[in-house]
């Protein structure tokens, strides 16, 4: 059956268009200036929207409504109400009123507050963010939603953001004025978050305890077959797959997820699904849409979509390219460099102000990363690394070099090269771009944020980049409104060039991944923070809650509520993955080779009764091997539940510091002696499915 895309595209959504014509002229005037100017919405126009709403949401098939917030768990959250209204006569009839719609009450008490709610004051509120669009999923119309505590305090991830885009928007538009620009009335930071992900075949998964309590395998030998051959990247995509696919992306189409690109990608079973962007609220928002559909078309294709960063060792794990620019409201790409000297001035000014951005509060931009499934990807042999750098390419590099030493692009040392005067030589698209190593890199007109998780939200790490930014701008702006109309030019020429100076030790092109790079960031004084236990501190340095709190985007008290549900996240998970080893190899893994072993050892005496010569060597060694191994692995195995029974810890940063330094080394030390036991054991006694079998059954 054909699918007519633009008939079903959005058509779960209570987008502007049917806004425009389900809401009487007026209501929809009013809703729009609101939007537009972030007022609170008067009660009389909230009702009437609800209603239009609701009428809407009950023709799509909704029967409930609910609040959906991004809590900070990552994920997201609804409580589902229904329209019902009970009547005299013993009917109901079906209701939603604009209280309903603008605010919402959901018990708080279960969601992380970092402290920021007495445990007696249960009670949050969920606000609606007009900025983004009602849906219905589920036959449930999905209201988009900020988070707060009665004390004002934002619970979610998406209050920041919204404050981070507002400020972004204030900065840069004080740049646009400078540069002459009076029409420009609104900057949005735009985004599209490429989402990767594996899939592995549901029965197998359901065999596998580390896969359905952590989300990744903490056993397994390696397959005779990996990702040595390249043989998976942008390659065939095979039935099954590809009728999940088209299914995700109808249902995407549907809740108007921009879903655009789909392809395989580098390790066997692992795929991504790359979105057009949009503003960054509803690319966030967008975002979560995708993670969770994904993982309910799956299962109707009895597969299971794994988000987490790295599902198993030795094979690529998964990431979120973060693709990030700013447009204002008439289009313009900020971060495409122009045709016109003027033009590149501009550009050239927004690009000086990243790089110092990104070199200044560097420790940042790792720690709005940081999770223990992420520390598998940054920090261990996979890109990108833990250093965070900034890739722009060798032709930007050059422009910058010759600005820095005040020489004219075309090698002429006698011309300097002039901004805003002169034309500067058009900057291609860099083909390089394919430098797959850097953190953070330029690709013509925006920036790939590469670090952030596959399973995490994209609001944190937008946050940062939108609030970096608007520092940056704002330092800028200041400079540059001081000086004189004819001094502009001047003045503009020696800010870009003073950035670069100071700052070009965070530019980097080349090879990410290569230990010449470790060094050579160490001489340049980068940041190294190879885990979250590392980097989660830095997020209380003073540097950074001054720059948090001078532009509003968190208090300090929100900011140490964060630190403390970040740290106690990554300590769960480590205390929940170390049970779940020491389960699998006590109930499964010690007794399976055991039994193998017996099976080895009676083979063995039944050959030696025989009255022949026999040779028995096979069964003599590997059972002698296997009982050696399951000896050691029992000691470790004893070693983890004891390493894990300590409870008298200083802190919780203290309690971080001890599962990284010993409980996830002693982990290791356990699978590695059961992967080796897994290469001697018949494949018919290994109690769970095996690397080979999840990674290239579907
Ligand atoms: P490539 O495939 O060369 O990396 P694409 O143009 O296909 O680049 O874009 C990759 C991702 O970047 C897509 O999700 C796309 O929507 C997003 N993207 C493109 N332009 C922008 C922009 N101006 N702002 C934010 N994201 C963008
Ligand atoms: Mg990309």
């Amino acid at each position: 059956m054909r699918t007519n895309v633009p008939e079903i595209f959005g058509s779960m959504v209570f987008n502007d268009a049917v806004m425009r014509e389900k809401l009487p002229k007026e209501t929809y005037k009013s809703l729009h200036r609101t939007i537009e100017t972030g007022k609170e919405l008067d009660i009389t126009v909230a009702n009437a929207v609800a209603i239009a709403m609701k009428d809407w949401a009950i023709e799509k098939g909704a029967t409930h409504f609910t609040h959906w917030f991004q809590p900070m768990t990552g994920r997201t959250a609804e409580k589902h109400d229904s329209f019902i209204s009970p009547q005299a006569d013993g009917r109901v009839i079906m209701e939603f009123s604009g209280k309903e719609l603008i605010k919402g009450e959901p018990d708080a008490s279960s969601f992380p507050s970092g402290g920021l709610r007495a445990t007696f004051e249960a009670r949050g509120y969920t606000a609606w963010d007009p900025t983004s669009y009602a849906f219905v999923k589920d036959g449930v119309l999905c209201i988009p939603t900020a988070f707060c505590s009665y004390g004002g305090e934002a619970l979610d991830k998406k209050t920041p953001l919204l404050k981070s885009m507002e400020e972004i928007n204030t900065q840069a538009l004080r740049i646009l004025r400078l540069f002459g620009n009076e029409d420009v009335h609104h900057v949005w930071t735009t985004v599209g978050a490429e989402q990767e992900y594996f899939l592995v075949d549901k029965k197998l998964y359901d065999a596998r305890k580390d896969l359905i309590f952590c989300g990744r395998t903490l056993f397994g030998a390696p397959a005779p077959k990996g990702q040595e051959m390249d043989d998976h990247y942008f390659g065939a995509i095979k039935p099954r797959i590809s009728a999940f696919m088209k299914e995700l992306n109808e249902e995407l189409w549907k809740l108007g997820v921009f879903a655009r690109t789909e392809h395989n990608e580098a390790a066997p079973a692992q795929h991504e699904l790359a979105p057009i962007f949009t503003t960054t609220n509803q690319a966030t928002d967008q975002n979560q849409v995708t993670m969770e559909i994904m993982k309910n078309v799956a299962r109707k294709h009895g597969l299971v979509c794994l988000l987490h960063e790295k599902p198993f060792m030795g094979v690529t794990g998964s990431g979120k390219h973060n693709n990030w620019s700013m447009s204002t409201d008439e289009g313009t790409n900020l971060l495409e460099p122009g045709k016109s000297p003027h033009e590149n001035a501009q550009f050239l000014l927004f690009l000086a102000a990243m790089i110092k951005g990104i070199d200044e509060y560097q420790e940042m931009m790792r720690v709005c990363v940081v999770g223990a499934g992420n520390d598998h990807r940054l920090g261990a042999a996979e890109a990108p690394p833990a250093i965070v750098s900034v890739f722009v390419g060798d032709d930007l590099k050059e422009v910058l070099d010759c600005i820095e030493q005040g020489k004219s692009y075309d090698g002429n040392d006698s011309g300097r090269m002039d901004i805003g005067a002169h034309v500067l030589p058009s900057i291609p698209k860099d083909s390089t771009d394919r430098n797959r190593t850097s953190p953070f890199a330029f690709t013509g007109n925006k920036f790939e944020f590469r670090s952030v998780g596959s399973s995490q939200s994209i609001a944190g790490a937008n946050t940062v980049i939108n609030t970096i930014m608007a520092e940056e701008l704002c330092q800028f702006a200041d400079i540059l409104e001081k000086a004189g109309k004819d001094e502009f030019n001047e003045v503009l020429n020696e800010l870009i060039k003073k950035t670069i100076t100071e700052h070009k030790r965070i530019l980097f092109n080349g090879d990410g991944y290569s230990e010449v790079w470790e060094e050579e960031a160490k001489r340049r004084g980068l940041a190294n923070l190879k885990t979250t236990v590392d980097a989660l501190p830095k997020f209380l340095i003073d540097k950074n809650i001054e720059l948090f709190t001078r532009h509003n985007i968190y208090t300090e008290k929100e900011m140490r509520s964060r630190y403390a549900i970040l740290l106690d996240t990554y300590n769960k998970i480590i205390n929940i993955e170390a049970h779940t080893m020491i389960d699998m190899a006590r109930k499964e893994i010690l007794p399976a080779v055991s039994r193998y072993v017996g099976q080895l050892v009676n083979t063995l005496s039944f050959k030696q009764q025989l009255d022949m010569e026999i040779s028995c060597n096979m069964e003599k060694e590997t059972a002698g091997e296997l009982s050696k191994l399951c000896d050691r692995a029992l000691t470790q195995v004893v070693r983890l539940e004891t390493l894990i029974a300590k409870s008298d810890y200083r802190d919780d940063l203290a309690r971080g510091e001890y599962y990284r330094d010993c409980v996830l080394p002693a982990m290791n030390e356990l699978r590695k002696t059961c992967d080796e036991m897994e290469l001697l054991t018949a494949r018919d006694m290994w109690p769970f499915p095996q690397y080979g079998d999840l990674l290239f059954n579907v």
